[in-house]
């Protein structure tokens, strides 16, 4: 899978500030190096990362370090930002014509996957809008792609105009759209005809196809594995004949993930979808956040965070870290962290925002009962001020007490007598600095 690597060394590079209260200038430099070294292995345009590097150590410098969160949060915080912001910011989609057909020209070098995107492309609008689809069969220099799109076709039962392989790509076309026109396709998808390398004559055809189709999208399909050579492709394309998007394919091979970090912001062109297998359903649209996320292994953690940042009090959580580390711990606390977290919305949500979590078998029958929260506050207030303050009173006679005072059986009392002590070994753990097992992974 793309980006591995990237994954794994830009997570290194920021998890070293991960234990820190407090970072320095160097601390951050020296990040900002590892980042560096990360893209530039991952084959990103140079002029991107130092662009991408600039802005992530510039805000990083001046960014307020909020009392709430740990300083390694905040950095991963503002290199996703940043790195969305590389890859577009904004998901953008396929622009519609007013009227019908909306005409959608492919374009890109032999290879790339222009055929195989056209039908993954048909497939995605009959899913997501009943569309109705005419492909066209431009790419007549390889006998193979006429066959290719026919069967393509036959699958996902949409028509194909061809005229084989002796007329020209130009005449295919203005005879295709007249046909879409005449039967009335909602959109029109031209396969045209890649090289191997860019060359006059194939520019000089698609500005003639371009001229008699007048499409509202001209996408130009990059194969993800040339890394570089795919962002001077698209840099070509777009000065000679205009691209409205782009489509970066075979995302789901052993690419290091430059081409797809580098080429919006080199060609200004957005990557509206990209190509993660073979098959039909191999097709993902773009969306620059998720892909971010997903190039940083964290799921959707920034959610979480910024929730946390939200809905968190300071001052109670000053106050909690103090007990933390004085070891003491109690029962009132418990009840106000429990609170607390219930605030920031259904556990359920959050959990899944947990990389790494919404894959865990069971995760959907998760669900935490407010009715259960209710029974444990009843527990804590049948308490008599001492017992709150110190469990170890807590004898068999004074939990049937609190048992029958709260409404539950002494099992209940006695299961959560024994979650509070498991909470209060863990936060004794966390206030050593050591993160209870497993917990670690979820603030990398
Ligand atoms: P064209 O010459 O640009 O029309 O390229 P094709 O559509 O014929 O694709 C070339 C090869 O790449 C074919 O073997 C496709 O199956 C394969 N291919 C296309 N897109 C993807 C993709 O997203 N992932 C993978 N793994 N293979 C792809």
């Amino acid at each position: 899978m793309a980006f591995e690597n990237l994954t794994e060394r830009l997570q290194a590079a920021m998890s070293k500030l991960r234990r820190k209260g407090k970072v320095t200038e160097a601390d951050i430099t020296e990040m900002m190096r590892e980042i560096r070294l990360a893209l530039l292995e991952a084959d990103v345009n140079l002029q991107v990362v130092k662009q991408f590097t600039k802005q992530v150590r510039e805000r990083a410098l001046g960014a307020e370090v909020l009392e709430s969160l740990s300083p390694a949060q905040q950095i991963v915080k503002i290199v996703d930002e940043e790195l969305t912001k590389t890859l577009g910011s904004e998901t953008v989609g396929i622009v519609k014509s007013p009227k019908i057909p909306t005409v959608i020209m492919m374009a890109g070098l032999q290879g790339a996957g222009k055929t195989t995107f056209a039908g993954k492309l048909a497939n995605h609008l009959i899913k997501t809008e009943k569309a109705r689809p005419l492909m066209i069969a431009g790419d007549v220099y390889r006998p193979a792609a006429i066959d290719q799109l026919k069967v393509l076709g036959q699958q996902l039962d949409v028509p194909v105009f061809d005229m084989g392989t002796d007329v020209s790509p130009v005449e295919i076309v203005r005879q295709g759209m007249a046909l879409a026109r005449e039967k009335k396709n909602d959109y029109v998808l031209i396969d045209t005809a890649g090289r191997l390398h860019i060359d006059e004559a194939l520019m000089d055809e698609l500005k003639q196809i371009k001229e008699v189709a007048q499409p509202n999208e001209i996408l130009l399909v990059v194969d993800a594995m040339t890394g570089q050579d795919a962002v001077n492709v698209a840099q070509s394309f777009n000065e000679q004949l205009g691209i409205t998007g782009v489509i970066i394919t075979k995302l789901d091979g052993d690419t290091r993930g430059g081409a797809a970090l580098s080429i919006r912001s080199v060609t200004g062109a957005p990557i509206k979808f990209i190509g993660s297998g073979e098959k039909l359903t191999d097709l993902e649209v773009f969306h620059p956040d998720r892909m971010s996320s997903r190039i940083l292994g964290m799921g959707d953690m920034l959610t979480l965070i910024e929730k946390a940042q939200q809905d968190y009090d300071e001052k109670k959580a000053e106050e909690l870290a103090r007990k933390m580390k004085e070891n003491s711990f109690d029962f009132n606390d418990f009840i106000e962290q429990m609170d607390q977290v219930m605030n920031m919305g259904p556990l359920e949500d959050l959990v899944k925002m947990i990389p790494g979590m919404n894959q865990m078998p069971g995760i959907e029958n998760l669900k935490v009962d407010p009715k259960d929260i209710a029974r444990k506050k009843a527990i804590v207030q049948s308490m008599t001020k001492a017992e709150r303050e110190d469990p170890t009173l807590l004898n068999p006679s004074r939990r049937r007490r609190i048992a029958a005072g709260s409404g539950n059986s002494v099992v209940e009392v006695n299961r959560f007598i024994k979650q509070f002590k498991e909470s209060q070994k863990m936060m004794q753990q966390m206030s050593k600095g050591s993160m209870p097992a497993g917990m670690d992974q979820m603030f990398g």
